[in-house]
């Protein structure tokens, strides 16, 4: 494969609340990397959460990163289209032996759970790993629901050891090579009961349909980061440059979320705000 010739970024919310300062900051950063770069943005819809994400939230970015003087090439993709796209890599990863349906409910995984991933969520303590076959593939075709796990150590072992290239976003020519660590999260789901996606599935997949050559994120993304780098190995996708770009935190010190009562940019908007003031208060003015 020759490498790509021109940058490719992008800003990929998800549409399932309005966009705070913290969205804001990832935005205006992915613009600044692609200036210096002398590439361009792509703007992704990952909406294949059905049950969190709403189209007038998908028209609200729109509207507040327009507000923000951001602009993007179209079309815009948008993950709920992209489903086939998303089944086919998980099918792909079935035949290989590394899926495995699991039947547990979050209460069964949180009762046996030992240990956490560094999202802080349970890990997954593998109770449907064992199941025989036989017994799966009844329970399946019996229509009991499922998600789809990624059996992380025999995934890990295939793999062997991974890195990744991660930089400071300017110069980009500074990188750094890093060893990726998937095993912190244990067995990820990859297909979800609702949708044949996850969040790692579908951005791993639609990062490389896109070209995209420079990843730019939060830093609480980083972690996820040795789990997208293992999906790239192993659906024999290349990887991007990663960056990983600090995060706007509230008076506590905690990550700006709408749970947390962070204002969102329109209603900043409301309290009259302009573009400039936000990108001033964020270090882009
Ligand atoms: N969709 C993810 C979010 O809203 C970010 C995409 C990524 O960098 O992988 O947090």
């Amino acid at each position: 494969m020759s490498p790509p010739s021109e940058p490719i970024l992008r800003f990929a919310p998800s549409p399932n609340g309005r966009l705070h300062l913290g969205h804001a900051y990832s935005a205006l950063f992915t613009a600044r990397c692609a200036e210096r770069l002398g590439g361009r943005v792509l703007l992704r819809i990952e909406d294949t959460d059905r049950a969190r994400c709403k189209p007038e939230f998908t028209e609200a970015i729109f509207a507040d990163l327009r507000w923000l003087g951001l602009d993007w090439p179209e079309p815009v993709w948008r993950q709920s289209e992209r489903l086939p796209a998303y089944a086919g890599a998980a099918q792909r990863l079935r035949d290989m032996g590394l899926l495995y349906p699991c039947f547990c409910s979050r209460t069964e995984i949180a009762a046996a759970a030992t240990a956490a991933d560094p999202d802080g969520a349970p890990i997954y303590p593998g109770t449907c790993r064992h199941l025989p076959t036989a017994e799966s593939a009844r329970r399946l075709a019996a229509g009991e629901a499922a998600q789809w796990r990624l059996h992380g150590a025999a995934a890990i072992d295939r793999a062997g050891v991974l890195t990744y290239t991660a930089a400071q976003p300017w110069p980009w020519d500074r990188p750094q090579i890093r060893y990726a660590r998937p095993d912190s999260w244990g067995d990820v789901v990859l297909v979800r009961k609702d949708a044949p996606a996850s969040y790692h599935l579908s951005v791993v997949v639609d990062d490389a349909a896109q070209g995209i050559t420079h990843v730019t994120r939060g830093r609480d993304m980083e972690p996820s980061t040795d789990v997208h780098v293992l999906l790239q190995f192993l659906l024999g996708l290349r990887s991007p440059l990663y960056t990983f770009h600090k995060l706007i935190l509230d008076n506590a010190g905690r990550k700006l979320a709408k749970s947390k009562g962070s204002p969102s940019l329109a209603e900043l908007r409301a309290q009259g705000w302009t573009a400039d003031d936000v990108k001033r208060e964020l270090g882009f003015g």
